[in-house]
């Protein structure tokens, strides 16, 4: 029933998320702030839902507690304060929005590119120590240069729709090989890619053989005078290789909004890190630091709430866990759910021989309609929609699944 899930939502999550779950009739309790460890315990035993974004601690302590617990909803990108082995082993899924500020990024590399081209940052700061340093030398028009994309996914892929708009010719390096929007173009290698590019901008993920992906051979292949921008993640550019290379004029400017390592809270990043080359990144010219803002638009914000709340409601409803970090994937068509006699049995279990036989043999007197099963690492995930059951039939089928020794959850959705 729909009206006795509970709901807390922390850390203010974006009105559009909550909307969403309170036109569904759940209770909904929703908090400005993140709550301290006792705190969270005593709530999270009461709820099915918990939404939260990147403050909010679930480890295994907190979550040991949530003894009524089916789903966490990230409103944010990362999912690092979740523990999901711990989650996904107690049948509690896990949503997040990988995607929904990738144009919010796409536009600020746009920025970028145009204030890098134009020395726009330097102007700037010199009018506001009263300056006037009127220069077109080194001063360019984007139009007819190329952008060169690493990593043609949701972010390089929509950034090279608007370059192009603008006069740009495109090309782009990935690991896969990917369609060309517009007359774009693929090129074979990092090296090709590096070669040609007045502009080099990297939208890659953050993974082994990203790390340092640009350091001083990448730099020394690109053109002289070309210009970096980084907004992926901060493993991925050799910081102290990109000071030599603006120090030495090989490369005219750059932009960076990601760092090796990156501050939790707003404050004195640069006074207080430890990395010893911030202060010659600061007193370098034509460089735009940002603190990783390439996503925190409110739009950005907006559409987060949409695209976790969606989730949270087809896992609640329907049992889907399309989109989750933590689970197999697992989408069945429910039509049929509006109609009597129906059902939806949902079972987690551990991913062990012998499992799908003693469920079949439990729903096998009834007519299953439709089955699907998927496993990740020791979890599997099986939806099986079954007509002809009544209500008392229901309560058998439910206790038969959860009395299995490989159950994690069981649920019955009709
Ligand atoms: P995505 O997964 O949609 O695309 C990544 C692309 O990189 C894929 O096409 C993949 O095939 C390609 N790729 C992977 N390894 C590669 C390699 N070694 N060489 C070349 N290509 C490779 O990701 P996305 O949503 O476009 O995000 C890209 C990056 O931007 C990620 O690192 C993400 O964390 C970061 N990001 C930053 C901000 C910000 O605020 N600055 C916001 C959102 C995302």
């Amino acid at each position: 029933n729909t009206q006795d899930i509970k709901i807390l939502l922390l850390e203010n999550v974006n009105q559009s998320g909550k909307d969403i779950l309170t036109k569904q009739g759940y209770q909904v309790e929703a908090l400005k702030s993140s709550l301290p460890e006792d705190q969270l315990i005593e709530k999270i035993r009461d709820v099915h839902v918990i939404g939260i974004r990147s403050k909010t601690k679930l480890n295994q302590k907190v979550l040991s507690e949530a003894k009524n617990l089916l789903v966490i909803g990230c409103f944010c990108i990362g999912t690092n304060q979740v523990d999901l082995e711990y989650a996904a082993q107690h049948g509690i899924a896990v949503f997040n929005s990988p995607f929904a500020n990738s144009r919010s990024v796409a536009e600020l590399v746009i920025a970028e590119i145009i204030t890098l081209a134009r020395q726009l940052g330097d102007r700037s700061n010199e009018m506001h120590k009263g300056t006037w340093n009127k220069v077109s030398h080194k001063c360019w028009e984007i139009r007819g240069k190329t952008l060169g994309i690493i990593g043609y996914g949701h972010i390089g892929s929509q950034l090279s729709v608007l370059a192009e708009a603008m006069g740009m010719s495109v090309i782009y390096y990935d690991v896969v090989s990917l369609m060309a929007l517009g007359t774009s173009r693929q090129v074979p290698t990092l090296d090709s890619l590096l070669r040609e590019a007045d502009f080099v901008t990297l939208h890659v993920p953050e993974l082994p053989e990203t790390k340092n992906m640009i350091s001083a051979a990448q730099l020394a292949q690109m053109k002289d005078g070309s210009y970096l921008i980084n907004a992926s993640r901060g493993t991925v550019v050799d910081i102290p290789a990109l000071i030599n290379a603006m120090r030495s004029g090989k490369i005219a400017g750059a932009a960076l909004d990601v760092y090796p390592a990156e501050p939790r809270a707003n404050g004195d990043y640069f006074n207080n890190s430890l990395n010893s080359w911030e202060e010659e990144l600061r007193s370098l010219n034509n460089i735009i630091l940002t603190p990783h803002i390439g996503g925190s638009t409110e739009e950005a914000q907006r559409a987060i709430g949409i695209e976790v709340g969606d989730a949270l409601v087809r896992y609640i409803n329907q049992g889907i866990t399309l989109g989750s970090v933590n689970m197999p994937e697992i989408n069945l068509r429910s039509l049929t759910l509006e109609e009597p006699d129906y059902a939806r049995i949902i079972y987690v279990h551990q991913n062990v021989p012998g499992v799908l036989r003693k469920v079949n043999e439990i729903l096998g007197n009834h007519n299953v309609d439709k089955q699907i099963s998927d496993s990740r690492g020791n979890l599997a995930y099986l939806m099986a929609d079954v007509s002809d059951v009544r209500t008392s039939d229901l309560k058998e089928i439910y206790d038969s699944l959860e009395a299995l020794s490989s159950r994690v959850l069981t649920r019955v959705l009709y």
